[in-house]
């Protein structure tokens, strides 16, 4: 979504950050106003307010919560009842988040005004980039941006994702001509192959035009990048000839395609095939886009797992994660494009939403508990309480450096008090507002007997486990896990796909190093795994890898089942066993940690 603003907006904008972080905490005192003042009526406000719009009155009163909690009032709505049960201003529609409630979509209520707000917003991306890349007007993104067909409620109301409405809005349809190499037609096409496909023949046929490649999370662009390695030889060919294949058949796609796919273009399709038909696909996407400048796409948290392959394929190119934020609300924005991608922060912004944060604290080992959230079970364990045991959140005033804490938003769209389940640590401040870097969603666990290993401590073991690999010139694609408790006792079962960085065919995989990855995998988890381990309460850690493109069976399998594309995170643990069906499918070897002494 960068790339939006001409350059004289860049300079208001750079001036708007500044005086809304330097300000951060009186906005957001006036943003809780705002919504108290706007809602205090509401059916569920005034449960607790009694009609009055005092600040403290709300903290004091008003629950903190999770989605089952608001979710009968959500019903009502999507069931015909007004929307004023919740918030005062009328819902145009229900944005569909990627988290479930009882396998079904969680729906968050937004208003025209609100959906404005958020979008301009994320605009606010393009200044900081433009501060530190030069030239970026001079040229367009080669995006990658799908959309996924809505659905309606019983009452009528469109559902839709965050990235679908964006992408459907005016004012979208109405910059992406100047910014992105993608016609409209082709981003709004809802068969995503043809979308892929037409994206990327695009992308190339303007290649010289391209500044920046953009996908919302790194998966997509993984995903995206591998596509290219199995279409290349169809992409040149229809270049050289200057016709669009046959299996295209959206007309849109055809129309938009057509404007751009001109002639018979064999020079350029020469260039493509000589880069593309290199054993190697190292610095792949600086080759084929000699001007693109940085990477923009989402790669912290889940999408961490990904940096490896982006960097081989982007070849130095910087990768930039310009921000954060969920159905529920935007967050922050990352003010320092250029930080290491392991390092990312992101700067809250304070006119978003009202924010709370509720302190956490990892208690691994023996003192690992339930969480005190009903429904929620995880490591983390909140860490003040009051004298009714409850956990006390902390406002953008309060927070403390280094602090682990999970972010609880009071929206003007009828979410109040609201726990997102994302952990965060605070890692700094700009001006005044603070910056937390993503460390995990709060409820992604494997789990067997006592165990609970989270998805950052997974993302850990695995990452020193794969630098093992890496010498060796192989890169991790994307893994994910799964318990296995058919049998006892249970183990934890990787499924890892794997490239190899000198050409498209993966040799034979050296059996005693990868039980080594099995082992330094365990080595790197927590004390009680170990010790469960050393008791033989869970058995050895497997690692299955998958080949090509089991993974990508994998996010189609999600897609299929309701997921968008442009949402889709790999689950680091699965719990579907149909979604275990399909990575077993692939399966080509098993390997097992021959670790026996964890404690000595
Ligand atoms: P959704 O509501 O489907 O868009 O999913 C939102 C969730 O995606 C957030 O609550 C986070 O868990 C995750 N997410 C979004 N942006 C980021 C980011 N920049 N880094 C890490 N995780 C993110």
């Amino acid at each position: 979504m960068a790339d939006q603003m001409e350059t004289k907006d860049y300079e208001n904008g750079w001036k708007f950050l500044e005086e809304l972080t330097e300000n951060g905490h009186r906005i957001q005192e006036q943003v809780l106003e705002e919504i108290l003042l706007r809602n205090a009526g509401t059916e569920y406000l005034s449960r607790f307010l009694h009609g009055q719009t005092d600040k403290q009155l709300f903290k004091n009163n008003a629950p903190i919560v999770t989605y089952e909690d608001i979710k009968p009032y959500i019903d009502r709505i999507a069931n015909g009842e007004t929307s004023n049960i919740l918030l005062a201003d009328p819902i145009s529609e229900f944005i569909q988040s990627s988290g479930t409630s009882g396998g079904q979509p969680k729906l968050i209520p937004i208003t025209a005004e609100n959906f404005e707000k958020k979008t301009l917003e994320l605009t606010l991306v393009d200044p900081v980039v433009k501060k530190y890349f030069d030239g970026l007007e001079k040229g367009k993104t080669m995006s990658l941006f799908f959309v996924k067909k809505g659905s309606e409620t019983p009452s009528g109301l469109t559902v839709r994702t965050l990235s679908s409405c964006y992408f459907m809005s005016d004012s979208f349809k109405k910059s992406a001509p100047k910014i992105c190499t993608s016609p409209i037609e082709t981003i709004l096409c809802l068969d995503h192959k043809q979308s892929m496909y037409c994206q990327l023949l695009t992308g190339l046929l303007q290649r010289d035009h391209v500044v920046s490649i953009s996908s919302i999370f790194g998966s997509v662009l993984a995903r995206s990048i591998k596509f290219l390695e199995d279409h290349w030889n169809e992409l040149c060919s229809n270049i050289r000839t200057g016709c669009l294949s046959d299996w295209i058949t959206d007309p849109g796609c055809r129309n938009a395609v057509s404007s751009i796919l001109t002639r018979p273009n064999p020079e350029l399709a020469d260039a493509i095939e000589h880069i593309c038909g290199n054993e190697s696909w190292e610095g792949i996407i600086k080759k084929l886009w000699p001007k693109a400048k940085y990477i923009n796409s989402v790669i912290t948290g889940t999408m961490s797992q990904y940096i490896s392959l982006l960097d081989f394929y982007g070849g130095g190119i910087p990768l930039v994660s310009p921000s954060y934020g969920s159905s529920e609300s935007t967050f922050g924005i990352n003010l320092n494009p250029l930080s290491n991608p392991h390092d990312v922060s992101y700067t809250f912004l304070p006119n978003m939403a009202y924010f709370e944060f509720l302190p956490v604290d990892k208690d691994g080992g023996e003192n690992a508990r339930e969480s005190d959230f009903d429904g929620v079970s995880s490591q983390w364990s909140s860490e003040i309480t009051n004298a009714n045991g409850n956990v006390e959140p902390v406002n953008f005033a309060n927070v403390k450096l280094g602090q682990y804490y999970e972010v609880v938003v009071t929206t003007f769209t009828g979410l109040y008090r609201y726990r997102v389940g994302d952990v965060l640590k605070l890692t700094g401040f700009h001006k005044n507002s603070p910056q937390f870097q993503f460390v995990e969603r709060r409820n992604t666990v494997l789990s067997i007997d006592m165990d609970k290993t989270s998805e950052a401590d997974l993302l850990k073991a695995i990452g020193n486990a794969k630098r093992h690999l890496e010498p060796l010139g192989f890169i991790l694609m994307t893994f994910s896990s799964y318990a296995e408790t058919s049998s006892i006792p249970g183990r934890y079962v990787l499924f890892w796909e794997l490239k190899f960085k000198e050409s498209t065919r993966c040799p034979k995989l050296d059996a005693k190093i990868m039980e080594q990855c099995c082992s330094i995998v365990e080595e790197s988890l927590d004390f009680t795994y170990k010790s469960l381990r050393e008791a033989n309460k869970i058995a050895a850690l497997e690692l299955r890898v998958v080949k090509h493109g089991t993974f990508d069976a994998l996010m189609d399998f999600y897609v299929s089942k309701g997921a968008s594309i442009n949402q889709y995170k790999t689950p680091c643990c699965i719990k579907s066993e149909e979604a275990v069906k399909v990575l077993n499918s692939g399966v080509v070897e098993k390997f097992f940690s021959p670790k026996t002494v964890f404690l000595s």
